[in-house]
């Protein structure tokens, strides 16, 4: 019997520091209001990480852009 080589590995999830994780992923942050979207790359960016600038929202990447 062969063993699926992801089964019981966790998902990779994509390069994004300041969006969800294993206990709570993008979606789940959005659904609570704990995230928003990245104006720019459009990535869920937790709320403590958020940058506003002109009443559009920002991860720390792109703000700095
Ligand atoms: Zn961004």
């Amino acid at each position: 019997m062969s063993r699926l080589p992801n089964s019981n590995d966790a998902p990779k999830l994509t390069d994004n520091p300041y969006g969800g994780d294993e206990l709570m992923d993008d979606i789940a942050l959005l659904l609570n209001d704990m995230a928003k979207r990245c104006t720019t790359c459009k990535r869920v960016v937790r709320k403590k990480y958020l940058k506003e600038r002109n009443e559009f929202n920002y991860c720390p990447d792109c703000i700095s852009k």
